[in-house]
């Protein structure tokens, strides 16, 4: 089966999508497949297409042609979202103050619908807790979120998309903004919820030196792919298509 091919046990599938706003046509005939035990990085240039896939696959967008199946189901029918861990860019995040704690905000994810006995609960229940010391965030949940560095409130709206442990995980551009420190415990964290849990990352980046070390599968973007497959088999010439300038410019490869 060549890669990308859709199977039973796809997590997301994208089936020939395009999309456009407008006049402008973010993506087409796009196809490519998240498999369980993933880790995959989305990357391109800016205006690429990048987020309007994570959008497409996250519902909020429905493609004009071809279709996205998420757990091998057409999106419209899918219904288990608490499947789905959703990590936004930090920079969007927190741009006020915020005048709520680290153990609140993470306790956001745990909501389903109106709880009328939530006013009566005091503490953080264990999924919340067990989100905390996942992303090594516990000591800090009566800290407000205002107070954090911008690693910390990183890993907090990671803590949030952990609730319900999800099976996949989707992150747009979550480094931006991160010292080097702090991406770096990034992608230890990341390293850690695919080997150990288990969770499926889908990774929106910029960062392609970074994202090719860590990532298994990359899928290039351009409007149209450029190329899906293992992170060890993009050469510098599908870098240099995608970016349109040398690679030795924007990347140097970890060893
Ligand atoms: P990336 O995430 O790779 O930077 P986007 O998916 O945000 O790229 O954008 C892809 C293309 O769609 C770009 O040409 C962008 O200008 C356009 N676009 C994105 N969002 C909108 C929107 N809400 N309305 C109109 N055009 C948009």
């Amino acid at each position: 089966m060549s890669i990308g091919e859709k199977t039973p046990t796809s997590l997301v599938a994208f089936e020939d999508v395009t999309f456009s706003y407008g006049p402008t046509t973010a993506v087409e005939h796009v196809s490519f497949t998240v498999e369980p035990g993933d880790f995959v990085a989305l990357i391109g240039p800016n205006g690429s297409g990048k987020t309007t896939l994570l959008k497409l696959a996250l519902g909020l967008e429905r493609p004009q042609q071809g279709r996205v199946l998420l757990f091998g189901q057409e999106i419209d029918q899918f219904k288990e979202w608490h499947r789905i861990g959703y990590v936004p860019q930090q920079a969007s995040a927190f741009k006020v103050r915020f005048p709520a704690t680290v153990g609140e905000v993470v306790s956001y994810g745990e909501y389903r619908g109106f709880d009328p006995l939530a006013i009566f609960r005091t503490g953080v229940s264990s999924a919340v807790e067990r989100a905390l010391h996942t992303v090594d965030m516990w000591e800090y949940r009566q800290r407000l979120v205002s107070e954090l560095s911008t690693g910390q409130q990183q890993r907090l709206l990671i803590a949030r998309a952990l609730v319900h442990q999800p099976a996949l995980l989707m992150l747009d551009e979550p480094t931006a903004g991160v010292d080097v420190a702090g991406q770096d415990q990034f992608y230890t964290l990341l390293r850690q919820l695919c080997r150990d849990l288990g969770t499926t990352v889908l990774l929106v980046s910029h960062d392609v030196g970074v994202v090719l070390h860590e990532a298994t599968k990359v899928v290039c973007i351009n409007r149209t792919l450029v190329f899906h497959g293992s992170a060890q088999e993009v050469t510098d010439a599908d870098l240099s298509r995608l970016y349109g300038f040398s690679v030795d410019l924007i990347i140097h490869r970890h060893q």
